[in-house]
């Protein structure tokens, strides 16, 4: 980081004294205070290495390349990468960043979403957010993927808002095909933004993967040939 950004995040830092995200303690310098994460807890946060799903990316237990549930059901997403369980203390990072908005865990996120795009190759790739439901940022305030995607722009990413939501019922209840039943015709491609040929969605959660697929089918209809994306979290 530049000294100026530096002295200036060490100021506001003593002015309004910041806690670690996950533990409290106070955050101690400069880097400490970028991610909102003491030195402690950002190195005990791992992105589990191992055999992973070559379609959406959660880990493979038992199965060869492909879980049961991408080789059940046809994907219309080329591959997903998704960085941590969405459980215990990643779950609680989550919590932290979308309800009570530590926005320096943006930083965070990004840092590790563009060790994925470039260990990945997809530095071409533009990237997609997931589109919030109508009504979200005037409820909350905000909309954490979007803010997220923000971070990454700044590294010269492109970003293309392409994608877009009407509203819909609660998806809780519904299995994984009820879910893409639901949110067919409802996530849908502005018409007057061209999709990318190679796109690269990014959102918060991967759950059933329903979000995702949708995604990814509407932006294949809609001239896309290669669709990728990046969870944060899996469950
Ligand atoms: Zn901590
Ligand atoms: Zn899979």
């Amino acid at each position: 980081m530049h000294m100026r950004q530096n002295i200036l995040l060490l100021i506001k830092n003593y002015l309004f004294p910041s806690d670690c995200a996950l533990c409290n303690d106070n955050l101690l310098n400069a880097d400490e205070i970028k991610y909102g994460l003491c030195m402690n807890c950002k190195e005990s946060l791992v992105y589990i290495e191992g055999e992973r799903c070559n379609k959406c990316g959660k880990p493979l237990v038992s199965e060869i390349n492909t879980c049961l549930s991408c080789r059940k059901s046809e994907v219309s997403y080329d591959r997903i990468w998704a960085l941590f369980p969405y459980t215990g203390k990643y779950k609680e990072l989550l919590t932290k960043y979308k309800f009570l908005k530590k926005l320096p865990l943006a930083e965070y996120f990004a840092e590790k979403i563009l060790d994925i795009i470039n260990k990945a190759e997809l530095n071409d790739a533009i990237i997609v957010p997931v589109p919030p439901r109508p009504g979200k940022k005037k409820e909350t305030g905000w909309d954490q993927v979007d803010y997220l995607v923000k971070k990454l722009k700044k590294p010269a990413k492109s970003v293309c808002r392409c994608l877009k939501r009407k509203k819909s019922s609660i998806q809780k209840e519904l299995n994984r095909e009820e879910r893409i039943e639901n949110l067919k015709g409802r996530i849908y491609c502005n018409k007057n933004i061209q999709a990318p040929k190679t796109a690269l969605v990014i959102d918060d959660v991967f759950t059933t993967g329903s979000t995702m697929e949708v995604c990814a089918s509407v932006l294949k209809q809609n001239g896309a040939e290669k669709v990728y994306g990046i969870c944060l979290f899996y469950d």
